[in-house]
């Protein structure tokens, strides 16, 4: 991606078209209702993977880190060393598998703390780091019931022995994901709760206390406190985003990212006209259109073409016609005397009204982290200290136009 924030000249430029703005306080208000929510010894990590879910990786992190986490996972090396660089130095699990002896090496010299999740890959790590003349702490990962990563709860005794008795290899935790803690129905969720019970119950007999065990995700986090054991390991809470409607009175949690573009082009439109590709909408009336500087390659999916609405001075406006790679339209009519360069809210805030990556997902049938995640690629990202603030700056300058 552009490194907008490494090159200074470009900085201007960030509010030219579109941008994404990340709230800082929101990050660090998210963290400590969290945190609160937490025993005195639950450690907090700070899922930050995929760019921290497009908000960023390293400013998250330290935000984060600076408001109560300690711990920061992620799913690939690469996401690991992009931390390390920046030279942030706490505990990095590794929440996606590793495999070869060259990815064992980088997780060692970075100082990432890998995911085990059979005895196959553990002997590669402990003959590797044998190699090397050094040991590494590692966290095993049983499947309870996701299906994905993971040894079968069954196994975990043997599995842990297997793994205690390698020389390099020390173990930091135990650990394992749940399916459905976002659902209002528990049943499964509590299956694997009582697994993960019986899977400890077995480390236990065979004489294996992991220093450490967990299991929530943000859903969980919020739903039970039984599942919390001594560290909760939460994505989307950190994002200001409830996992689920039935959760959103939990805890008081403010959106991070919100995501803003320019007005390029006011037009009359006559009735009859075609509007983008494939003419997906076909003016019904003579009416004012405007072009927008944003588009899917920004992180705007296209299946919201003719589905979704937009804010202009907190008034909500309809898109209209096929959304393209840079740009899209909008039905302005309602607007008086709009200009070219006024500010269009995509997601967030604006004045009393505000749109969510939750009413998004809802109109797509998919979950607001994929929502938030389309947003890592192109824009640049502003990092603000208070959303209000700057949304009420933006409105501002909105109403007012641009040259
Ligand atoms: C992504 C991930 C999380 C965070 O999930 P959220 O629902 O975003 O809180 C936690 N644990 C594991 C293993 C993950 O892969």
């Amino acid at each position: 991606m552009l490194s907008w924030e490494h090159t200074p000249s470009l900085i201007p430029m960030m509010r030219e078209r579109a941008w994404v703005e990340i709230d800082l306080a929101a990050v660090a208000h998210n963290v400590q209702q969290l945190r609160r929510s937490l025993a005195a010894g639950t450690d907090l990590m700070a899922v930050v993977k995929a760019d921290a879910y497009g908000h960023g990786a390293v400013t998250v992190a330290r935000t984060a880190l600076q408001h109560g986490a300690t711990w920061l996972g992620v799913a690939t090396i690469p996401e690991g060393i992009e931390l390390r660089e920046a030279n942030i130095d706490a505990p990095i699990l590794l929440l996606g598998a590793a495999n070869t002896p060259e990815q064992v090496r980088a997780i060692a010299h970075w100082d990432l703390q890998p995911t085990l999740c059979n005895p196959k890959q553990a002997l590669v790590f402990a003959e590797t780091m044998s190699h090397m003349g050094r040991s590494l702490p590692v966290h095993l990962k049983l499947d309870t019931g996701m299906s994905r990563l993971g040894m079968p709860w069954q196994e975990a005794a043997a599995f842990a022995q297997l793994v205690q008795g390698l020389p390099n290899l020390q173990i930091a935790s135990v650990y394992s994901h749940l399916a459905t803690a976002d659902e209002p129905d528990q049943t499964v969720m509590q299956l694997q709760h009582h697994r993960f019970e019986a899977a400890i119950a077995q480390l236990c007999s065979a004489g294996i206390a992991p220093p450490r065990l967990h299991l929530a995700n943000s859903a969980a986090t919020l739903v039970d406190p039984a599942l919390h054991y001594n560290m909760v390991r939460t994505g989307l809470a950190t994002y200001g985003l409830h996992p689920a409607p039935h959760l959103s009175d939990r805890l008081n949690l403010q959106a991070v990212m919100q995501v803003r573009a320019r007005i390029t082009q006011v037009k009359s439109l006559q009735s009859g006209t075609g509007v983008s590709y494939g003419y997906k909408f076909i003016a019904p009336k003579d009416m004012q259109i405007a072009v927008v500087g944003i588009g899917y390659a920004d992180g705007v999916p296209r299946l919201l073409s003719n589905r979704m609405t937009v804010l202009i001075r907190g008034q909500r406006i309809p898109q209209i016609g096929s959304i393209t790679m840079d740009q899209l339209m909008l039905d302005v009519s309602t607007i008086p005397n709009l200009q070219e360069g006024e500010v269009v809210t995509l997601l967030g805030q604006d004045r009393g009204d505000r749109i969510t990556a939750d009413d998004w997902a809802n109109l797509l049938g998919t979950i607001s982290w994929e929502i938030l995640c389309g947003f890592k690629h192109r824009l640049p990202r502003l990092t603000i200290n208070q959303s209000q603030e700057v949304a009420h700056g933006v409105g501002k300058e909105g109403s007012g136009g641009r040259s």
